[in-house]
């Protein structure tokens, strides 16, 4: 089988002038696994983008902001109206009170957010813990930030948070709980429960708290997206990253923010002033003008987005590979070792060939030297109907067996 012959994508020390730094982390595996799937014509069930736009009546929001002089340098803090729908968005979906002036920084999509709190908050040594499997700039970020990542597992099939574990993560050097929830690439939406046990953890311990919630409209029926920021004890030390990207299918806008006290906002503040400055300025009313008058609008994706989540899963399992129903997010994780495969990049190497097919495999996704989710592979159903279709009837027409 040709595709065995790829070199196996683990990091490569790369040589010539590049920095360590860089050299140290891999390419991210969603350009690699898009690019093949480019390159073979296969259906890509891999990165997680919609391929439907999100509302027409946003993007007039922004054309009109181009035409009308919404193009120069935003400031730094983001626009005083973005920042103030930012607010009460916090305020109208959550009952969260943050003050726009101090308590509110536009960023560069939820990436520069996080990039910012770990640049912000984080000194070389400090530990930084995070749920595993991870979305994968929190690794590369932290170890910019010269940090140490310490993972705590979520563990297939049900993949619910070990309150035991997480504690027990919990080191002097530990500075910060990084948190995602709903929860890529699981699907999982963390309940009440292990909110209240992440926060006990987090009071007792005098950690900050950084929460991931880009997939917070995104939660389907039975379940509930609760802000870390709304349970006692933590709206003093937590900083909450959003952005319009997943809430909207806008993923290419790249306009995202940071909510908490003034402490950690000014923190995230002092890193990107110097990696952005600024960005999206003629976006930025746009999406003030999305969060104030579409709000209807995510809630009606999730709906669809369920419909598509079932038809994937009914699907997937329908092949022999049974799939947790996620609660959650853009993706299905399956375990690929019913089938006969060990190794989720040799699964997800051979796939396009075999079907034409493209998904993502989690191994990568869990801090260094860590063997667990070899066997789990994630698929996309942020995509139409049709492509979750033909995605299937691909797999159903080819030998997925090892
Ligand atoms: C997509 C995603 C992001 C990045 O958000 P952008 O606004 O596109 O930068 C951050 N965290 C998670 C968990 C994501 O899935």
């Amino acid at each position: 089988m040709a595709l065995r012959r790829l070199p196996a994508f683990r990091p490569q020390p790369r040589r010539g002038r590049t920095s360590a730094r860089v050299a140290g982390i891999p390419p991210t595996v969603f350009s690699r696994m898009s690019a093949l799937a480019a390159s073979t014509g296969a259906v890509n069930l891999g990165q997680g983008f919609p391929d439907t736009e999100g509302p027409s009546t946003i993007v007039e929001q922004a054309v009109e902001a181009l035409r009308s002089g919404h193009n120069q340098y935003a400031p730094g803090l983001g626009t005083a109206d973005l920042r103030r729908a930012i607010a009460d968005h916090q305020w109208a979906q959550y009952g969260i009170t943050v003050d726009p002036e101090t308590e509110v920084v536009v960023t560069t999509g939820a990436t520069e957010a996080i990039a910012g709190a770990l640049l912000g908050l984080v000194d070389p040594g400090d530990e930084v813990i995070a749920l595993e499997p991870f979305y994968d700039s929190y690794a590369a970020m932290t170890a910019f930030a010269g940090g140490v990542l310490r993972g705590v597992t979520l563990r297939a099939p049900d993949f619910r948070l070990d309150a035991d574990a997480l504690r027990a993560a919990v080191t002097k050097r530990t500075k910060l709980l990084l948190i995602n929830t709903p929860h890529n690439p699981t699907g999982t939406v963390l309940d009440r429960e292990e909110l209240e046990a992440i926060a006990r953890v987090a009071v007792d311990n005098d950690l900050i708290v950084v929460t991931d919630e880009v997939y917070e409209h995104l939660v389907y029926s039975g379940h509930e997206h609760v802000p870390l920021a709304t349970l006692p004890g933590m709206a003093e030390r937590t900083l909450t990253l959003s952005s319009v990207g997943k809430s909207f299918s806008l993923t290419g806008w790249k306009v995202g923010w940071a909510t908490g006290p003034a402490e950690l906002v000014a923190a995230v503040l002092g890193a990107k002033q110097w990696l952005s400055f600024t960005s999206g300025s003629p976006l930025q009313p746009a999406v003030a003008w999305a969060l104030a008058h579409e709000q209807a609008w995510p809630a009606s994706l999730a709906r669809d987005l369920e419909a598509r989540r079932d038809l994937l899963c009914d699907g997937l399992d329908a092949l022999g590979l049974p799939a947790r129903r996620p609660e959650g997010t853009y993706f299905a994780v399956t375990d690929i070792s019913a089938l006969g495969w060990r190794d989720g990049l040799e699964f997800c190497l051979a796939l396009p060939e075999r079907a034409g097919v493209v998904a993502i495999p989690l191994q990568g996704f869990y801090a260094d030297g860590s063997r667990d989710g070899e066997q789990l592979v994630r698929w996309a159903f942020c995509k139409e109907t049709a492509v979750l279709e033909e995605g299937l009837r691909r797999l159903g027409a080819a030998e997925l067996t090892r």
